[in-house]
């Protein structure tokens, strides 16, 4: 049953489709590491902080992490610093820190709002979306947002530059 309706979905692709193990199910929310990072030991992408796709921006926060991540370690290296020490690390996670947490606070609110069948907030955000659709610069602000592009300070490796 359940098989033939992942073939439904799927198509025959991959040929019959045949359950191995048990099913489990994990519900899509916002997950946010407490720390980044440990001596020796930083975390990235979904590790650090798991989102809910419905801003399509779990993997962006993850190239972030990469390239911010990078960008410490080289520079560090580079002033002949202990790449692993804690006061090295402690740059990468202040800089991914408040990023991630705005990102993944905002996705929240947003699926919170959106999954929301009562009809005032129905009402609301139906509002919302009219006021944002009238304002050219608020919907380029959130378009910006929404493309990973509005943080205040990006790593280089993103904008293409070499560290
Ligand atoms: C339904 C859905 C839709 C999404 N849509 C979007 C989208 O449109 N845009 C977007 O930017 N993001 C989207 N995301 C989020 C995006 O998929 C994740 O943020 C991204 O894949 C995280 O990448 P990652 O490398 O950090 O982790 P993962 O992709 O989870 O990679 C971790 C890897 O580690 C492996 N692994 C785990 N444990 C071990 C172990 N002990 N030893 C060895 N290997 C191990 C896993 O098998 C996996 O391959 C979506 C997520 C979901 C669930």
């Amino acid at each position: 049953m359940f098989e033939e309706e992942l073939e439904r979905r799927f198509g025959h692709k991959l040929g019959t489709l045949k359950v191995v193990g048990g099913r489990r199910a994990f519900p899509l929310g916002l997950t946010l590491a407490r720390d980044f990072i440990a001596p020796r030991f930083a975390l990235a992408g979904d590790a650090a902080h798991g989102i809910h796709p419905i801003s399509g921006q779990g993997l962006n926060l993850g190239f972030k992490d990469v390239a911010a991540l990078a960008e410490t370690i080289v520079d560090a290296d580079r002033l002949g610093l202990d790449i692993g020490s804690l006061a090295v690390l402690e740059r990468y996670q202040s800089w991914r820190r408040f990023d991630t947490f705005r990102m993944g606070v905002t996705t929240d609110v947003l699926n919170r709002l959106f999954s929301n069948d009562v009809t005032p907030v129905r009402a609301l955000h139906d509002f919302g979306l009219g006021i944002v659709d009238r304002m050219p610069s608020v919907k380029s602000f959130f378009i910006r947002q929404a493309s990973g592009l509005g943080g205040q300070s990006e790593p280089k490796m993103l904008g293409g530059q070499p560290i």
